[in-house]
Order: C-alpha cells, then structure tokens, then sequence
C-alpha cells in the first residue's frame, strides 16, 4: 500500500513530464495568442457549487464526486470539472463590473469517481477556456478556433468537428415534448438509465451510448428543427464564422449538454484516429450559468480538454514529442581542489543562462566522461592542477570530438557562440 499511488490516480516521473511541459506551454502560448489568461482556482470547493453547477441530474453529481465533510463539518469537494469554479470566481472578485468579455484558461487536475481505464483516470488533467461575458457567435467560434488550432499544431491532422445547437430553455421546451411524445412510443427499447432521463431529462436519450437507444435515437426529431428565431440565427452564424475559418463539421444532433443552463452551441472534436474512444474536447455555450450560479445574467462559452486522453491520442497517432536537449556543458575535474572550482564555475555559468552539469558521485575522470556523454552534453572540459595552472581549458565537442584551447573566462563565449 504505502508505495503503490491509489488507483486511478498516477505518477509523472521525469521520463514523461517534457510531454506534459511541452504541450502545457503550446496551450500557454495559443491561449497567449488569443488574449486569454490563466486563472487558478482552489482544488476544492463547497460541494454546493459543482450541484448548481454541473447538476444535480448529471453522472457526475450522482455518481462520480468526491465530497467529504472537513474537519468542521462542511460538505467540501474536490474540484470535478473548471467550469464552475472560474463562473465562481468571476462572481466573488466582481470580473463580470470590468471590462468585457473576461477570457479566461486554465489547466488543473481534476477528481472524478470513476472506473480508471485509457486516458480517464480518477485524478486527470484538464486544459480549458472559457469567454464570459460574450453572446455573439463569433465568441463560439473562437473558442473552438483555440481547441484546433492547439490540436493541429501538435499534429493531429485527423479531427472531425462536430457541432449542434441545445437552443435555449424557451425552445427546448417545445423540443422536449415533441421528443418526449416520440420516446413514449419506443419506451421499452430504451436502456434502464434512459427511461430514467426519459423522465428527468429526455435530451440526455439522445447521446446515450447504448446500440438500442442509438437505434431508437437514430429516428427522433432533431431539435435543429425546434429552434426559436434567436437560436438558429446564432447557429447559423456559428456555421458562417466556421466556414470563413475554413473548418469543415458536422451537424451532429447527438451532441448535446443536458442541462437547462447549456445553451446554443454544443460542439465536440474528434480524433479520427482511435475509433470510439476519439473525443478529444468537447464544449458549448452556457448563456445560464453564471446566473445560475449566483452571478448577474451574463452568458459564456469555452471547452475542455483532457491532457491524460490528449497525449495518448498524439502516441496512437505515432506523433513524438522531442525530447528535451542535454546540458550545453559538462565540466570533468580531477582532484578535491578542481572540484570545489568546478562546482563554483559550474553555478556562475548557469547563473548566466548555460545548463551545465557536473558529477556528484567522486566518479574517476573516465567515469565522468561515460557520465556526460550519457547525459548527452554538447561540450566538456576537464580541470584538473594543470589548467586552475594555466587557466585554459580544451572545450571538447561532444558530437564531432573536436577540443578547441580557450582560456576558462571564454567558456561561456564559445559555447553560446
Ligand atoms: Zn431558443
Ligand atoms: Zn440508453
């Protein structure tokens, strides 16, 4: 027990985490781009905000959080999706008095009960953006313009984007009830979990997963044809802005967000790659729930996307992430007076903005060199009694073998030349 992590969660150890670097600081860079900044939320809330705020009805409340009373009985949870928390802290710090829109990114680990499999872990990693404030399409469009552009220059050329429209609460009622009227009629082809949501929630029927209700779906009116005026004209221009950017989609009705609070768009991006398991993000608007949440009525729009899920679709794409490059200097030492002078020039050096590395291990001078060369230096130099003498060095080129005599203060010179 006391060496094995808990399940579902898991280690980055230093063979990965230049992954993790490197597409963490690709999403820095693109949401940079797009004028978004990071915010950081706790890793816990009041279980009551992720209620409001994911829902009452959904997987996760019921089934996948993980909510404890602390030590003075308060019901606490751990962060389960980022949402929320930014809708939280956008209300309590008075964001939505400022300036709008507030473009907002983050990437945090959250918890979710579930059973672990590929790329879905009980404590994963997510990247995700949202726009408050914003009610025009073209703010749709931009956050899915991120969610691509970020995908595409990681090399995944194979995506598929799929988008739809929840309308709004005004002709989702409408909508509900002509589905409802059409489920009624397929009631005993439909999972156990549906004919609950038949219930609760019949929109949620409609991106189940099991093969009979996918049949029984497959017939059902689409809600595409059920919106208001102000609805299908947002999507519409959805449609336009994606075009412009030269983006092909589908219209997919099966995407849908099953909360009242989700509105408009709902848009899901796919990894052709890796069959079913491909979603690599998914998002939408939500003009509800900033007011839902206790703030004033102001809408939003963003998406997720899940860094654990991500990297494993770049590995079955065959994409590798280069590996990070060794020290630009390796400084050998032979004797306890060149150590102690090596150690101090190694610090001065890194100080002025070279990786340089030395040994710790009092290996022999041969053992050093093997050490370097392991470490994949570009350069070494060796300093023993003769050159703290003289003061020079032979600068080896670790790549070609070529040594080039320089004095000691030229070090530093010679290899950023
Ligand atoms: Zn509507
Ligand atoms: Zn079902």
């Amino acid at each position: 027990m006391l060496t094995k992590a808990p399940r579902g969660t898991k280690d980055v150890l230093p063979s990965e985490s230049y992954k993790w670097q490197y597409v963490e600081n690709l999403m820095r860079e693109i949401c940079e781009f797009y004028g978004y900044k990071e915010i950081r939320t706790p890793g816990f809330e009041h279980t009551e905000l992720f209620l409001r705020g994911v829902g009452e009805s959904t997987d996760i409340v019921r089934k996948e959080m993980y909510t404890f009373n602390d030590r003075s009985g308060r019901s606490i949870t751990l962060k389960a999706e980022g949402t929320s928390p930014a809708v939280r802290a956008f209300i309590e710090h008075g964001l939505y008095a400022e300036t709008q829109p507030t473009k907002l990114y983050y990437i945090t680990p959250v918890y979710r009960y579930e059973k672990p499999q590929a790329g879905r872990l009980r404590e994963h990693h997510q990247f995700g953006v949202e726009i408050f404030g914003a009610k025009s399409a073209s703010a749709d469009a931009e956050v899915i313009s991120i969610a691509m552009t970020l995908l595409k220059k990681l090399g995944l050329n194979n995506l598929e984007l799929r988008i739809n429209s929840v309308g709004c609460p005004v002709c989702r009622k409408n909508y509900n009830k002509v589905l409802k009227e059409f489920l009624k009629e397929h009631l005993d082809e439909l999972c156990d979990d549906c004919k609950v949501r038949y219930e609760v929630n019949p929109l949620r029927v409609l991106d189940c997963k099991v093969e009979s209700c996918r049949r029984v779906t497959g017939e059902a009116p689409l809600i595409t044809d059920y919106l208001c005026d102000d609805c299908r004209n947002h999507f519409e221009e959805l449609k336009k802005y994606l075009d412009a950017m030269g983006y092909n989609y589908i219209v997919d009705p099966r995407i849908v967000r099953g909360l009242d609070y989700y509105t408009k768009t709902a848009f899901e991006i796919i990894s052709k790659d890796i069959g079913a398991q491909g979603t690599v993000c998914g998002g939408g608007r939500y003009d509800g729930l900033i007011e839902e949440i206790g703030g004033p009525s102001m809408p939003g729009v963003g998406f997720g996307m899940g860094i654990e899920r991500l990297l494993l679709t770049l590995e079955q794409n065959g994409i590798e992430i280069t590996k990070p490059e060794g020290p630009d200097l390796f400084i050998a030492y032979i004797g306890d007076e060149a150590k102690l002078f090596t150690f101090t020039l190694a610090n001065k050096l890194r100080f002025n903005g070279l990786k340089v590395e030395i040994d710790h291990m009092e290996r022999s001078l041969k053992a050093q060199m093997k050490y370097a060369n392991k470490l994949n230096a570009k350069f070494a130099v060796v300093i023993g009694e003769e050159e703290l003498e003289s003061k020079k060095v032979k600068l080896k080129n670790m790549a070609t073998g070529e040594e080039t005599e320089i004095l000691i203060d030229e070090i530093e010179k010679a290899i950023k030349n």
